[in-house]
């Protein structure tokens, strides 16, 4: 098992500093299939797939996380699968990230961790940071909702507050990474190892007869990452018969990832979107979404400001409170039911964040 830059490059996976500037995200080489006969049942939430994951059981440690409701619901009158990720631990299905990424970092004896997040991210790493005792700081941009900047310090994390854009947070926390673990849930492959349960729970909870079409947030693409690496080990292991259709959501003010998959030039829209977890500007892995979703058979929505809204007050009408990043992905999904849905197609989407914690 060793890392792999995008350029081809190998690392060991013990290597202290794990990432610089050069590094670039790293993909994970050689970890372990998929068999169905291996589930770990008696196993709390996304533990159940330890056998696949590069953890060993002495720093199993959990906070509940992961094996998460699977609704069927109708939105404006087409049915549809939800997962309801935003009853995680911290409130978002970063937890799936950060549960296997911490029980990596006890593993190799790492003391302390630095991570940079516009929230989310952030209060999940420190979360489970604070499961296995280790010393974390975030660095977080000035504009971030100060909830989340609660919590973070509630679980005992140090909150480094960064003028400028979330591009010049991430800057910062590459610096800082030169000294100190990187906990990065967009550059380190640990973090989707985790989010790839994410598929293994929607076949398993599917029977293995899994939905044709999925409807996931692309920020950085955490989740949309490593669901498709978890419904291809599925493919692979001949347990299903196709990858789903990949389909990302962004939001119209900060949409990279549309641009690139519609070959356009990217322009930046001037103000701050509802939807803050997923505008991101930059993200470090857009070509591996771009071919997510090229490969798939996908495409990339945008959703305007006046849909998000609106979808968060249509999905609390039916008594589920989300933040205005999972209403985004609402809205791409009631567009896509609307304008795409053909006969007999099985759509799945998540709430991947809770509201309390937000604006
Ligand atoms: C992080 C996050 C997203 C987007 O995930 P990416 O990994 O940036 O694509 C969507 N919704 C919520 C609630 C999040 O916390």
């Amino acid at each position: 098992m060793h890392y792999q830059s995008e350029n081809g490059k190998v690392y060991p996976v013990h290597r202290e500093q794990l990432i610089n500037d050069q590094t670039g995200p790293l993909n994970l080489v050689g970890s372990a299939g998929f068999d169905p006969a291996l589930i770990r049942k008696e196993l709390p939430g996304l533990w159940r797939y330890l056998p696949f994951l590069p953890i060993e059981e002495p720093y199993l440690k959990t906070l509940g996380e992961g094996m998460t409701p699977l609704l069927e619901m109708d939105l404006d009158g087409y049915p549809v699968q939800v997962k309801l990720e935003h009853l995680a631990p911290s409130g978002s299905y970063k937890d799936r990230g950060s549960a296997v990424l911490l029980a990596w970092c006890r593993q190799l004896g790492v003391p302390e961790v630095v991570q940079d997040s516009s929230g989310n991210a952030g209060a999940s790493v420190a979360a489970y940071a604070a499961l296995h005792n280790i010393q974390c700081t975030i660095l977080v941009p000035e504009s971030t909702a100060s909830a989340k900047l609660k919590q973070m310090e509630a679980y005992g994390a140090k909150v480094l507050r960064i003028p400028g854009t979330r591009e010049d947070t991430a800057r910062a926390a590459l610096q800082y990474a030169s000294h100190t673990y990187y906990a990065s849930h967009c550059y380190h492959p640990l973090f989707f190892e985790g989010t790839k349960t994410f598929a293994f729970e929607i076949a398993e909870q599917n029977h293995w007869d899994i939905p044709d079409t999925l409807i996931l947030p692309a920020g950085n693409g955490t989740l949309l990452i490593g669901a498709y690496l978890g419904f291809k080990i599925l493919f692979e292991q001949g347990i299903t018969s196709f990858i789903p259709r990949m389909v990302a959501v962004q939001t119209a003010m900060c949409a990279p990832l549309q641009a690139a998959w519609r070959s356009l030039p990217f322009v930046l829209q001037e103000g701050v979107s509802l939807a803050e977890g997923i505008a991101i500007a930059e993200p470090v892995r857009l070509r591996q979404m771009l071919n997510i979703v090229q490969e798939t058979g996908g495409m990339v929505l945008a959703v305007d400001e006046e849909s998000i809204a609106d979808s968060r007050t249509y999905i609390a009408s039916k008594g589920h409170y989300i933040e205005p990043t999972s209403a985004a992905v609402i809205a791409g999904a009631r567009n896509y039911l609307k304008q795409q849905l053909t006969p007999g197609e099985k759509v799945l989407t998540l709430f991947s964040g809770h509201g309390l914690k937000s604006k």
